[in-house]
């Protein structure tokens, strides 16, 4: 889908267009994290890296490669929740009096970051707890949680975002579209005359994006068991199948390269989350098993380092099995377990 000169291709249409890549380092296994200037009015930053000493320092030399500087920022708009993408986007708002743009339920969510990871922490460890991962790894993945908090921030988003807004540039125009999934604020600029589209974590050309099962923005019921167990896959799948149907020309992506060919990309990941759901309906064939238990079978020690991460893409298949009737969720005192059905 895509390849060496198909990615130089990417840049160069993006440049013609007056969108620049400055990847920015972060200290999360994903590597470099991709934040893009827009040099149109209002000059425009999308996502800002990690809020870092590193990461502030190469931002501002990527913007001076670029013959600007962090007070000359006019619009800052964030893709989605994650750490790695808005850390910076404080200092920076500080520093340029740029407006922050982001989707609406990101004002309360950043409004007080530490409340909210707190909540996002609590949530991950009582999901973790009931789907069998043992608690003195829960116990011990709390402190890797803490010490990575610190590369995000509160502050103030100026100007919430609608799925559908059109935001008005001198040279563009860009559409909003709320695409969760990876998180449950992706949101997506599209631009509907190029075809460009920035895609944050919405689809990434070298690696899949994460569903993270994570705890709905706007506070709605929320639990570790059905029927309120948020269900990240799923929903990831009903965005991928929406921007499947656009003429999109070139994702520019969070992380990693320009992705042309957007539709065979989607359609390739369908068949990855397709053989994966198969492959752990396999392995229940033997009798229930917890998520984090068909996580250790597939991917070892993985499944103890990144318990989350892992979890997460176990109970997404789950649940797509569910839905396909192959396979039934019982709550046990003790843990949620999964049995085949059927043949
Ligand atoms: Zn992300």
């Amino acid at each position: 889908v895509t390849g060496p000169a198909a990615d130089g291709d990417g840049r160069a249409q993006a440049e013609r267009a007056g969108i620049h890549c400055i990847p920015i380092p972060t200290p999360f296994l994903v590597g470099r994290v991709n934040c893009y200037l827009i040099d149109d009015e209002p000059l425009t930053l999308v996502d800002t890296g990690p809020n870092s000493g590193k990461a502030l320092d190469e931002l501002e030399q990527g913007l001076a490669r670029l013959g600007h500087r962090i007070e000359d920022l006019e619009l800052i708009i964030l893709t989605h929740q994650h750490a790695d993408h808005l850390g910076l986007f404080s200092i920076l708002q500080r520093r340029s009096g740029a407006q922050v743009a982001g989707l609406h339920p990101l004002e309360g969510y950043l409004g007080s970051f530490s409340a909210s990871a707190n909540a996002d922490d609590e949530f991950a460890e009582a999901l973790m707890r009931r789907h069998g991962v043992p608690d003195d790894l829960v116990t011990a993945l709390r402190a890797v949680g803490m010490a990575f908090r610190s590369f995000g921030c509160s502050g103030k988003i100026d100007r919430p975002l609608r799925d559908g807004d059109l935001l008005q540039f001198r040279d563009r125009e860009l559409r909003v579209l709320h695409r969760p999934g990876h998180s449950p604020s992706d949101t997506l600029l599209y631009d509907e005359r190029t075809g460009l589209m920035l895609g944050g974590d919405h689809l990434l050309g070298h690696i899949s994006s994460n569903p993270l099962i994570s705890r709905p923005l706007d506070g709605g019921a929320v639990g570790t068991d059905t029927p309120d167990r948020p269900r990240a896959l799923l929903q990831y799948m009903d965005s991928m199948r929406q921007t499947r149907e656009m003429p999109v020309a070139l994702v520019l992506p969070g992380h990693g390269d320009p992705v042309h060919g957007h539709a065979a990309l989607i359609d390739e990941r369908f068949r990855m989350h397709e053989r994966r759901a198969r492959k752990i309906r396999k392995l229940l064939a033997g009798g229930p098993l917890t998520a984090y238990e068909v996580a250790h079978t597939m991917w070892g020690n993985v499944a103890v380092t990144q318990a989350f991460l892992t979890l997460s893409e176990v109970l997404g298949h789950m649940d797509l099995l569910v839905q396909e009737g192959c396979i039934a969720e019982s709550a046990e005192e003790d843990a949620v377990r999964f049995s085949p059905v059927g043949p």
